[in-house]
């Protein structure tokens, strides 16, 4: 409980100060972005050129930053959940869609859905949970580059022990997860990618922890990697930080 403790309040820590540092440096890197496509527009498009090559160059440090600045965002945004009792199925679909449509898509990528037809409604925010899934089918075809297989299934349990849940898993067939990696996979800015903000999984967690659920890793190294979530199928109300982060519980302390 201590060790959660002083998680939550660095993740809180991190999410304010994310805020305030993405404010300040939105509209300057907006101003340099304007000016590098300007002056791109205006040069000699020639491979050889020192002046071209800095402008890629540069064009390509401001598209990272920029990169970084929306996750930077997104991470600090006040997550308050408006939870509304719907089917699953199609948030599960347009989030792979948009994920598909936003990463190159390798010919011999085979995409495998398994959605169970008898599932219960679920009580959900659409937009964030549609957030954190798109986070996850993102990792999933990174980690797949020359492609793979990627598999979502979706189902329930209503058996007890535990609380009836929702379960989404997301399995793809890349390197897997090494054991020093997954120590850190949910700390934010961790990342091992070129490209990355080291944001998406703490966004994750945020999101599925806002609806009470929880998020499940396995990973076998040279196979590939499941990402399982838990959402609970019964609401509960529940406050909320300005983090995203569930507010403590008063035993906690
Ligand atoms: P980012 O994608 O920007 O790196 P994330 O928080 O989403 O940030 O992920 C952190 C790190 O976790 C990644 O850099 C990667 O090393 C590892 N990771 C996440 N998902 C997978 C996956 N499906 N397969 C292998 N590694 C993964």
């Amino acid at each position: 409980a201590q060790r959660e403790l002083v998680h939550r309040e660095r993740m809180a820590a991190v999410g304010e100060l994310s805020a305030s540092v993405a404010h300040e440096v939105r509209n300057p890197l907006g101003v340099i972005a304007n000016a590098v496509a300007a002056l791109t527009r205006s040069a000699q498009p020639d491979a050889n050129s020192t002046t071209w090559q800095l402008l890629g160059a540069m064009g390509e440090e401001v598209g990272r930053l920029d990169l970084l600045i929306t996750g930077l965002v997104d991470f600090a945004r006040p997550l308050e959940p408006q939870l509304m009792t719907q089917p699953l199925g199609p948030v599960v679909e347009g989030a792979l869609e948009s994920a598909l449509s936003t990463e190159p898509r390798p010919s011999t990528l085979q995409v495998t859905r398994a959605l169970e037809p008898s599932l219960p409604d679920v009580p959900m925010d659409a937009q964030l949970l549609h957030r954190a899934l798109h986070n996850l089918f993102l990792n999933a075809l990174q980690a797949m580059p020359q492609g793979g297989s990627l598999r979502v299934e979706v189902s329930h349990q209503e058996k007890p022990p535990g609380p009836p849940h929702a379960l989404i898993s997301i399995t793809d067939t890349g390197p897997g997860i090494a054991p020093e990696v997954m120590q850190r996979l949910f700390d934010p800015f961790f990342t091992t990618k070129a490209l990355g903000t080291g944001l998406g999984l703490p966004i994750v967690r945020g999101i599925v922890e806002a609806h009470r659920g929880q998020v499940e890793v396995n990973s076998t190294l040279g196979q590939g990697t499941t990402i399982t979530l838990r959402l609970p199928l019964t609401s509960t109300s529940r406050g909320f930080t300005t983090t995203g982060l569930p507010a403590q519980k008063e035993n906690d302390v």
